[in-house]
């Protein structure tokens, strides 16, 4: 049992290579300019702007915390850390995550805020497209930047939620539910991890499990293709499992 605990504790989160760090430094570095210079954009239609905005930053708060969940959904439900790129970059760490969580508090800014900053950019890109001459327009950019602006640090608060003592003002932030606390996370990583995925507000949680959204897409996705949810997981518990029982 114990070279199997050993094997299992030994999965942690990889860290980055001098390269990968200067890289995603640069992508955060990036995408913060990005959402400041939208700012200024608005900042310059202040006198156009209307309670709407408030509107489509409520949506994007909304919107990012659902998108956060479907993505944790997809990257523990389906896949296989194999996969080329995919699998070691995006798949892997979701699921080595449920086997140490608290190697992800290792994971220094850089780390942990990269990869959501890298995939921004193209939507801050293309952020640049939309006319404000319109108040459509207007509203589409708030949206999109107050969006970016929530999604981009969704990691930094997951690890929050993980700390036994975080900074006093994410403390705030979380008791009043506006970010993931460590309460509503540790429903997710109660086994078999299959619900609660939502990590940016965790507001959506509640109600996706209560509407069971993830069970019934996941019935959708195996009447058509035919494969079963967490094959992975389940196939790699249930080796530990052999492995252990034939210990002596
Ligand atoms: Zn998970
Ligand atoms: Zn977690």
């Amino acid at each position: 049992m114990q070279r199997v605990g050993n094997r299992q504790a030994s999965r942690r989160h990889d860290g980055s290579g001098p390269l990968t760090f200067w890289f995603e430094t640069l992508c955060i570095v990036t995408a913060v300019a990005a959402i400041l210079a939208h700012l200024y954009r608005l900042w310059q239609h202040r006198h156009d702007l209307s309670l709407w905005m408030l509107a489509a930053i409520l949506l994007a708060w909304l919107a990012a915390d659902f998108v956060s969940g479907l993505v944790h959904w997809l990257a523990d439900t389906w896949g296989s850390e194999a996969f080329p790129i995919l699998g070691p970059r995006f798949i892997k760490p979701f699921r080595v995550h449920h086997v140490t969580p608290n190697s992800f508090l290792e994971c220094n800014l850089v780390d942990t805020n990269g990869d959501t900053s890298l995939v921004a950019l193209p939507v801050l890109t293309a952020l640049w497209m939309i006319p404000l001459s319109h108040p459509m327009g207007l509203f589409s950019l708030t949206f999109g930047v107050a969006f970016c602006a929530m999604a981009i640090p969704t990691n930094q608060i997951h690890q929050w939620a993980h700390m036994r003592r975080p900074p006093g003002w994410v403390r705030w932030l979380q008791r009043r539910g506006l970010i993931l606390s460590h309460r509503e996370h540790a429903r997710h990583h109660a086994l078999p991890h299959e619900g609660h995925y939502c990590i940016t507000t965790g507001f959506c949680n509640q109600w996706l499990e209560k509407i069971k959204f993830f069970r019934c897409l996941e019935a959708i996705v195996t009447r058509l293709t035919g494969v079963r949810p967490r094959l992975e997981e389940e196939q790699s518990r249930s080796y530990v499992r052999t492995v252990a029982s034939r210990q002596p």
